[in-house]
Formats: C-alpha cells, sequence, structure tokens
C-alpha cells in the first residue's frame, strides 16, 4: 500500500543505517527532510505522549462505570452517573437532536479532587452541522457559542459516594455504591426524564428520542408499550441501532514504538501487527490524497506511521501540542476560550484522529462525517465545584477547509 511505503520512506530517513534498499527514495529525501523540520511543531518530539488505540472488549464489564474505562462508541460510563449535563448541554446547537457519544478518557491527575477524572466527547453525527460548527468555532468568545462537539470534565476525590475507595475486583464483580440516574431507553445516553404517558415505564430523554422509539422497525417500543403487563421487560439497554460500535481504548507509549521502530526495523518482526497496518490508514490516505497542504500531511503521517492505527494521543504535560495534519485551519492561542468556570486558561490535553471514523464504518460520502482531527482543550486547573460536568473546549480540523 502507497501509505506505508511512504512512512517507510521518512522513517528511512531518520535510521540511515538500515536503509539500504531503499536508494531508489534518494531523490525525494533532500525536499521531505527539508518540509519536516521547517515544521515549527516538530518540537512537541520532545514530549512523551500516550497513544489510545480501539479493541472489542475482552469482558463486557470491563466498560461499566466502576471499572472507570476509557472506551469509544455505544454508551458513555458516567463517572457521576446523578448529575448528568442536561437540556441544551447535551443537544446539537445547530438541528437540536440529541449529541452522540463519541468516546470518553479517564485521565486522573495528580490532585486530591481529580483521583477519578473523565473527559466525554459528544457529538452530532450530521456532516452539515459540522460545517457550521465551523464557522461557529472561529467567532472569538460568542456569548452563547454554538456547537455541534461537546466535551465534558467529570472529577471526584477518592472518597465519594458513588465508588468504593479500593480498587474495583478484576473478577468483574465489582458494584457501585448507588444506582445511577435513570437514562433514555433510546439512546441510553442522557438523562430519561420524560416518561411514556401510556406505560408509564419506558424513558426518554427528548420527544425526538420517545419517536424514533416508536417508530423503530426492529425494537419498536409500540409492541412493549401495549402488552406491559403480559410480556415483562423491555430491554434494558440502548435501542437504537445507530449509536457508533463500542470499543474500549487501550493505551500505549508512543516511545515504546519509537524504540521498538528503531531497533527492529526491517526485520520481520515488526511491532505493528499486519493487521494495524490496512484499512484504517487507508482510509486516513484518502482524506488528504490531492491535498496541497502537504508539509504538515508530511510530518503527520511520519509521526502517526509508527503506530497507524492510533485513535487518540494523550498528554497532561503542559508542554504537549497537538499534531496537526492541516497546516490552516489551526487556532490561534487567543481562538482558545478561558475556562468557563474559573476563567482560567485551557491547555491541550488530547486529539482524536479520523481512524477512529474506519472503526465506526463511517462510509465514505459526500455527506458522512469526516474530520482531519479533533483537539480537546481543558482547564489547566482542572477546576473542581459547581456542576458535575464541566464543558470544555474541542477544536475542530476538517481535512479539507474547501468545504466551507
Ligand atoms: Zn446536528
Ligand atoms: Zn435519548
Ligand atoms: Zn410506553
Ligand atoms: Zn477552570
Amino acid at each position: 500500500m502507497d501509505i506505508d511505503l511512504d512512512g517507510e520512506k521518512l522513517k528511512s530517513l531518520q535510521i540511515s543505517s538500515l536503509d539500504e534498499g531503499e536508494e531508489e527514495d534518494e531523490a525525494h529525501k533532500d525536499d521531505v527532510e527539508y518540509e519536516v523540520s521547517d515544521e515549527d511543531d516538530d518540537e512537541e518530539d520532545r514530549v512523551p505522549m500516550t497513544l489510545g488505540f480501539v479493541e472489542k472488549p475482552k469482558n463486557p464489564w470491563s466498560l461499566v462505570r466502576q471499572y472507570f474505562p476509557s472506551k469509544a462508541g455505544g454508551t458513555p460510563a458516567w463517572l457521576d452517573p446523578v448529575n448528568l449535563p442536561s437540556q441544551k448541554s447535551c443537544l446539537c446547537d445547530f438541528c437540536g437532536e440529541p449529541l452522540q457519544f463519541l468516546l470518553q478518557v479517564y485521565a486522573p491527575l495528580p490532585e486530591e479532587s481529580t483521583f477519578h477524572r473523565t473527559l466525554y466527547i459528544f457529538m452530532c453525527p450530521s456532516m452539515a452541522c459540522l460545517l457550521r460548527d465551523q464557522h461557529e468555532q472561529w467567532k472569538r468568545h460568542p456569548e452563547t457559542p454554538s456547537r455541534s462537539v461537546k466535551v465534558f470534565r467529570c472529577q471526584l476525590p477518592l472518597v465519594n459516594s458513588f465508588y468504593s475507595c479500593e480498587a474495583p475486583a478484576e473478577d468483574g464483580t465489582e458494584q457501585p455504591l448507588t444506582a445511577g440516574a435513570m437514562l433514555c431507553n433510546w439512546c441510553g445516553t442522557w438523562k430519561g426524564d420524560k416518561i411514556c404517558s401510556s406505560c408509564r415505564s419506558a424513558r426518554y430523554c427528548s420527544a425526538k428520542h420517545q419517536t424514533a422509539h416508536w417508530r423503530s422497525t426492529n425494537s419498536s417500543h409500540k409492541i412493549f408499550c401495549r402488552q406491559l403487563d403480559t410480556s415483562g421487560k423491555e430491554s434494558e439497554s440502548a435501542a437504537s441501532n445507530s449509536l457508533w460500535p463500542e470499543y474500549e481504548i487501550i493505551n500505549e507509549d508512543e516511545s515504546e514504538f519509537d524504540e521498538e521502530m528503531s531497533i527492529d526495523y526491517g526485520s520481520s518482526s515488526s511491532l505493528i501487527p499486519k493487521s494495524r497496518t490496512d484499512g484504517s490508514f487507508g482510509k486516513l490516505q484518502t482524506y488528504f490524497k490531492g491535498h496541497g497542504d502537504n508539509r504538515s500531511w508530511a510530518s503527520f503521517q511520519e509521526r502517526i506511521s509508527l503506530a497507524p492505527d492510533q485513535v487518540l494521543r494523550y498528554s497532561s504535560s503542559a508542554q504537549a501540542k497537538p499534531l496537526w495534519p492541516v497546516s490552516s485551519g489551526r487556532p490561534s492561542k487567543v481562538d482558545i476560550p478561558k475556562c468557563n468556570y474559573c476563567g482560567g486558561t485551557r491547555g491541550f490535553e488530547f486529539q482524536v484522529l479520523p481512524q477512529l471514523l474506519y472503526f465506526f464504518h463511517v462510509k465514505d460520502g459526500e455527506d458522512s462525517l469526516d474530520w482531519a482531527t479533533i483537539v480537546v482543550y481543558t482547564c489547566e486547573n482542572s477546576c473542581n465545584g459547581g456542576v458535575g460536568y464541566k464543558e470544555e473546549f474541542a477544536w475542530v480540523q476538517l481535512a479539507s477547509q474547501s468545504h466551507l
């Protein structure tokens, strides 16, 4: 595959003792080297990053909230299961549909108040809304920002009313101390404050999801609603079949890939299994094919090619910077709003890569969801108090700014 060869070409620049057999690439060396070293953001190379990969969970229980998971797709595992985001926070500000759960990252920090800490991303699956979101994110500090991508931060001290102070049992038997809020039967995501007036049992986050459940062809509530006295319980899990497929997010240090690659490069025992290098990176390439923004792309590609199916890059270091696939469409410092709660500065904490769309089986197409990267900026104080879920800031970079 083209993309892998390109990646190896780039790597061979750094590993000169091992690049025999790559002579045909000599011609490319100079311009590529120049482009890469010219990139200011190469400073970020020195900051250790943690990479996230998606895997089907070995044990389904590992994704429930009392195990503090990092996960993508399906429904969120709410850290604070009671004081969930509500009302407008749960909706796309453009189409008004409830947002869909993209992923959550368990990212505790050393302070007492952040012993448990999870960041959540929700987004509207409509590309039309994401394009409108693009216009909105460039507006500096609007009174009420309109977004189709929202990030929430939730944190708890070690001693809290929801979970035991002991590490969770490793056999899956751990139970939370308290029940959580009742969730929407359709999306399994947001609080189910609205109750079906007929059966007084089914709960919904919104009239839209009540209607969707009623009209659903394979799990219509119509049937259960009318037979409630005879047929027992409706399934407890989310009835919606449009949620993204569920994965566990596994962490690995980027440095491990670096070292292995420099030792093992060229040998048959590549650290990256074959399966990791096909689909996802191929899809990634289609985003940038024919894109004029080659310099940023070359540097991005070189870095990503160490572990092509990474979906997430994380660092809690204040020196860490996002890796931008495209040089246009980056925010400057003033584009990142201050924390809504403490007024403090927000800093880069993690970014989501477009490979996730491949694992979510998002098909290529005019109106299908598509991004180059989603960069999450969080309050540097990780401030405490107030609402259970504090809204943080996402910057979305599209693969092609020509959409605008
Ligand atoms: Zn929308
Ligand atoms: Zn819902
Ligand atoms: Zn009902
Ligand atoms: Zn703050």
